[in-house]
């Protein structure tokens, strides 16, 4: 099976890399073409669009930055996903959306892909670079539960925990789950050490102390190593959990749901992205107040 994999960043590239070295050949589009070499170079094939991607793939993942992205990547009029598989006549196409993006569009999307005979399915991941790299993501899936059954092989490569939510857009609406802890979580650990740092202690040594007790979590286990170590490369970009915040805060707003947590960490986060720090990971919210930012 030649899979199609749009969308070549830290996520999708580690993801579409493990399909190729479980012998899947791959073809794939990325905005940036140099962000697809490696994956060239592993033997992938370049395609010019997502819809050239689409022409020759009957199974099209999408792995992109924002709910404007995948609209562009598989609902352009011209150079979608769904405008090429009108030129692919095979007997099951599926697009599979990897991305986090808004449940609405989930839904719009399956709606569309419905109307040209095609299945969509929105599967969200959380687990980070590392968890994209080892294979190990947790995966949250919507749509039709035939086609998730039979994308079995390949959750199985990409992640550890693999479940079906329901209809188109579950599997986002769970993935804003996941960010509303995570919301929490970020607050909760850059507070906690911060306040260890201020008291004096050794943070290292603080960490032996509660990584692995009742209030451990993968943040604390892998990225408060990071923040120790100075290090604020992203794992996952503040301008992506700002998109991801904004998204629970609407979502919430229109069951008329208050997310006070969330809202207190897209100000926090704001702020840092106002002070230059967006491409930066989530971890960098310990520096709120360091170094100069605000
Ligand atoms: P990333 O490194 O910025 O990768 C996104 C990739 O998509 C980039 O290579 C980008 O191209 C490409 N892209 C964006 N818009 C495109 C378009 N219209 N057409 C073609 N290619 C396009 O981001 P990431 O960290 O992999 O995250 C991807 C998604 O996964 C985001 O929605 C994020 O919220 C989510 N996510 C991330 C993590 C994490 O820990 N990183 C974890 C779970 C979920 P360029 O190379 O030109 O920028």
């Amino acid at each position: 099976m030649n899979i199609g994999w749009i969308g070549t960043g830290i996520m999708g590239g580690a993801m579409c890399e493990r399909l190729l070295e479980k012998g899947y050949s791959c073809t794939v589009f990325n905005r940036t073409r140099q962000r697809a070499e490696k994956l060239l170079q592993k033997g992938a094939r370049w395609a010019d669009s997502p819809r050239e991607v689409a022409k020759t793939c009957d199974l099209v993942f999408t792995m992109v930055g924002y709910p404007h992205d995948v609209e562009e990547v598989i609902l352009h009029p011209e150079t979608g996903v769904l405008r090429g598989f009108r030129e692919n006549h095979a007997a099951e196409k599926i697009v599979v959306d990897m991305t986090t993006s808004r449940p609405s569009l989930a839904v719009r999307i399956a709606e569309k892909a419905a109307a040209e005979n095609v299945f969509s399915l929105d599967a969200p991941v959380s687990g980070g670079d590392i968890g994209a790299r080892s294979g190990t993501l947790s995966i949250m899936v919507g749509g039709e539960p035939k086609i998730f059954e039979e994308l079995m092989p390949i959750w199985n490569i990409l992640g550890k925990t693999v479940v079906f939510q329901g209809k188109p857009g579950a599997g986002q609406h769970t993935k804003m789950v996941n960010q509303i802890l995570i919301a929490g979580n970020m607050l909760g650990m850059c507070e906690a050490l911060r306040y260890g740092q201020a008291v004096g202690l050794d943070l290292e040594n603080v960490l032996s102390s509660v990584a692995t007790g009742a209030a451990g979590s993968w943040s604390l286990s892998h990225l408060a190593p990071r923040i120790l170590q100075n290090d604020f490369a992203p794992g996952f970009k503040i301008r992506h959990f700002l998109k991801d915040l904004k998204i629970a805060l609407e979502e919430a707003h229109a069951v008329s749901l208050p997310l006070p947590t969330v809202q207190l960490a897209a100000q926090l986060y704001e702020r840092l992205s106002q002070a230059g720090l967006a491409e930066e990971g989530t971890q960098a919210l310990f520096l709120d107040g360091h170094n100069g930012t605000p």
